[in-house]
């Protein structure tokens, strides 16, 4: 038996690198056992907090649970920016005799349609997200085409011809269209 009650207050949550608000859901919970805590389902953030508290207690528990939650999704974001970082030293290596010189290569939060990107004046790439719960053939693809953005700027015959150097880069291409993913110019 449950006597939560479920509500949705206009609030939102802005995480560093995101473009859009994310939605919060608040549950007051009346149950004795009385638990706080705050957890990202689906694209939302669920927090649920004891019921009969005062407003201000309750936005400041509140926002103690979201500081909380940002602060384990940045060290879970460093954490899995180190792995990326590992591959595309790899995947340099493997496919440009470890030649090509980059200053960083990171997730990013904020672009769910398109793949990655590639600053080749500042050496950056940045990879969505999205990529770190797809198959690892798909994100090695992904990764070898922004590091091949770093010699061919321009998607022309030569860059083409490096990418598909990597052996799953059609099925990889064929799997990202089918989630909705592109690289836009
Ligand atoms: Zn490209």
């Amino acid at each position: 038996m449950s006597d939560d009650r479920h509500n949705q207050p206009p609030a939102s949550h802005l995480d560093a690198g995101e473009s859009s608000p994310t939605p919060i859901e608040i549950i007051r919970s009346n149950r004795r056992k009385n638990t706080s805590s705050a957890q990202r389902v689906g694209g939302r953030i669920v927090v649920r907090v004891p019921a009969g508290l005062t407003p201000v207690q309750e936005q400041e528990t509140v926002n103690n649970l979201l500081l909380a939650l940002e602060r384990q999704t940045r060290r879970r974001n460093l954490n899995t920016d180190r792995n990326l970082a590992e591959r595309a030293a790899e995947l340099n290596k493997r496919y440009f005799d470890g030649k090509l010189k980059y200053n960083s290569i990171e997730y990013v939060t904020n672009q769910q349609r398109r793949y990655g990107s590639c600053t080749p004046s500042t050496g950056s790439i940045r990879i969505s997200d999205r990529l770190a719960t797809m198959p690892v053939w798909v994100l090695d693809y992904v990764i070898v085409h922004e590091l091949t953005h770093l010699r061919e700027a321009n998607h022309s015959t030569a860059f083409w011809k490096l990418v598909n150097r990597y052996p799953l880069s059609e099925r990889a291409r064929g799997y990202l269209i089918a989630v909705g993913m592109e690289e836009a110019e």
